[in-house]
C-alpha cells in the first residue's frame, strides 16, 4: 500500500475534452506536474503539496465506488501529470474492480503502468504554454496496442504548427486540436475551424473541439 497526494475525486460528469468527450465518467485528480504551462487551468494542483488529501489506493477506490457506483464504470485519471506518480497497484486494483481507466498526460514521462491502462490521451505541449514537449519523446509508447489520443491545445499559429507537426509524426492516432480557453475561446475556435478544414495536411482522423466544461462553465 502506498498514498498518493489526491488533489480531488469528483463526478460522475462528463469527459470534457478529447476523443470521449461527452462521455460520462469520475475524475481522480492528483496533484503535482513537471511542466508550468503559461495557460495550465489546474494551476491549483500543480504541486505535490497542493494535494487536498494524501489517500492510499484503497481509500481512493473506496471514494471512486461511491460516487460511480450504478453510474459509470469509467475512471479519468488526470493532474497536474499522473505520469509522475507509481500507480502500478491502483491500476491493477481498479482493474479488479472493473474500471476501464483513462489517463491524460503530457508525454514527458511513460512509467510502466501505462502500458496497462485502458485508454490514454497524450497531449503533448505547443510553444504557447511555454513547455515545448519534444514530440519523440513517447515515440515507443506510440508503438504501443494501448487504445490512444493526441491532443493539443492551440492558442497561436505557432501552436497549429507544432499540432501539424505532432499529426504527420502519428498519421494513424487520432487528433484533436483543441481551442485554448485561456482567453475569448469562442473566438480561437472560430479561427482554428477556419485554418484546420482548410488544411490539406491534416486528413480524416483530427477533430476539432472546444473545452466544453469550461466553454459552459461546470467542472
Ligand atoms: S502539463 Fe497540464 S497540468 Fe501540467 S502545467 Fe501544463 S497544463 Fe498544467
Amino acid at each position: 500500500m502506498s498514498k498518493l497526494p489526491v488533489y480531488e475525486i469528483f463526478g460522475p460528469t462528463i469527459q470534457g475534452e478529447g476523443l470521449y468527450c461527452g462521455y460520462r465518467t469520475v475524475f481522480l485528480r492528483l496533484a503535482g506536474c513537471d511542466y508550468k504551462c503559461s495557460w495550465c487551468d489546474t494551476k491549483h494542483a500543480r504541486r505535490i503539496s497542493d494535494a487536498r488529501e494524501i489517500l492510499s489506493e484503497e481509500e481512493i477506490i473506496e471514494r471512486l465506488n461511491s460516487r460511480a457506483e450504478q453510474i459509470t464504470r469509467r475512471i479519468t485519471i488526470t493532474g497536474g501529470n499522473p505520469c509522475i506518480h507509481e500507480l502500478e497497484r491502483l491500476v491493477e486494483l481498479l482493474h479488479q474492480q472493473n474500471y476501464k481507466i483513462h489517463i491524460e498526460t503530457q508525454g514527458s514521462i511513460i512509467p510502466p503502468w501505462l502500458y496497462k491502462v485502458d485508454h490514454v490521451c497524450i497531449s503533448p505541449k505547443p510553444p504557447s504554454s511555454g513547455n515545448i514537449t519534444e514530440i519523440l519523446s513517447f515515440a515507443d509508447f506510440m508503438l504501443s496496442e494501448i487504445s490512444k489520443e493526441l491532443k493539443v491545445v492551440v492558442k497561436t499559429g505557432e501552436d497549429y504548427t507544432y499540432a501539424r507537426q505532432v499529426h504527420s509524426e502519428y498519421k494513424s492516432c487520432p487528433l484533436i486540436l483543441q481551442a485554448c480557453t485561456d482567453n475569448d475561446p469562442v473566438l480561437v475556435l472560430k479561427w482554428l475551424i477556419e485554418k484546420a478544414s482548410a488544411d490539406p495536411c491534416l486528413g480524416d482522423n483530427i477533430k476539432i473541439l472546444p473545452q466544453l466544461h469550461a466553454l459552459i462553465g461546470i467542472d
